[in-house]
């Protein structure tokens, strides 16, 4: 008998309609990176992604999932907030970074990705914040071998990190396994040790996301009961995509090219077709 924590394989078709509930997600996140400026509220970010999720044959997977039922249809978090921030009133200001996640489902499949947007010029370390993270996700994609471990994925996120600097690497909220629902087994911590965790095998999708803050790790719940902001009030970036493993290497279905021109950079064949 499989547990209800299997892990779900997917065949190639699968993963195919996978690649298409991806390239909405990423469509809609350039789409929303190309709107952001001072002046925006994160609400009206929110009805740019709304219409464009709809527009191309998806619903927002976040609007109304788990309990209290999230209100939009991205999460939306500036600053001191780490994820899952709810988009409203609140006016974008010149220095600003906005961290941006969309998940959507089509036919059935999801896709999940975040990234953060400096709102004009930010302060150089924030740039660089935003530099380490993105770089650690793409260390974990490179990293990630069919039968190999998750914990390969995780070690290589987090040794990006710290040999980069004092960094938190947030803990509470990890990658995930992605297919018929937006989180499925397993984890994908941004921590841990090579060698350790179930095992990659082809058919496989999981979200890789990298949670990172220029002061502690530790953060809290706002009492809006989704916001999560860093105890200490360093300010933080997250980005996220989905991928699978196929014979020739990592795919990124959330990456308008696949990933392709990351991976390539860092010297990893790409999987996708
Ligand atoms: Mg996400
Ligand atoms: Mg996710």
């Amino acid at each position: 008998m499989f547990s209800s924590r299997a892990i779900e394989i997917k065949n190639p078709e699968q993963i195919d309609k996978m690649r298409v509930a991806g390239l909405l997600v990423g469509q809609t996140l350039e789409l929303l990176r190309s709107s952001v400026s001072a002046g925006v509220s994160t609400g009206e970010l929110d009805a740019i992604a709304e219409d464009s999720i709809r527009r191309g044959g998806g619903v927002p997977s976040f609007k109304g999932y788990s309990e209290p039922p999230f209100p939009a249809s991205i999460c939306a978090s500036v600053n001191d907030e780490v994820v899952h921030g709810i988009p409203g009133e609140r006016i974008l200001v010149e220095g600003d970074v906005l961290s941006i996640d969309c998940g959507a489902i089509v036919d059935g499949w999801h896709g999940d990705a975040a990234i953060t947007v400096p709102v004009g010029p930010v302060a150089v370390e924030v740039t660089e914040l935003l530099r380490v993270t993105e770089e650690s996700m793409w260390r974990g994609f490179a990293a990630a071998r069919l039968g190999g471990k998750v914990g390969d994925i995780s070690h290589a996120v987090e040794s990006y990190v710290r040999s980069q600097g004092e960094y938190g690497v947030v803990e509470e909220f990890t990658g995930h396994g992605i297919g018929t629902a937006m989180h499925q087994p397993p984890d994908v911590p941004n921590f841990g040790r090579p060698g350790r965790g179930p095992k990659l095998v082809r058919g496989m999708a999981l979200a890789v996301e990298p949670m990172i803050t220029m002061g502690t790790r530790h953060c809290h719940l706002l009492d809006d009961e989704w916001t999560v902001a860093t105890d200490d009030g360093g300010w933080a970036a997250h980005f996220e995509n989905t991928f699978t493993l196929t014979p020739e290497g990592p795919w990124i279905l959330t990456a308008l090219d696949g990933g392709e021109a990351r991976l390539t950079e860092l010297g990893v064949p790409f999987g996708g077709h």
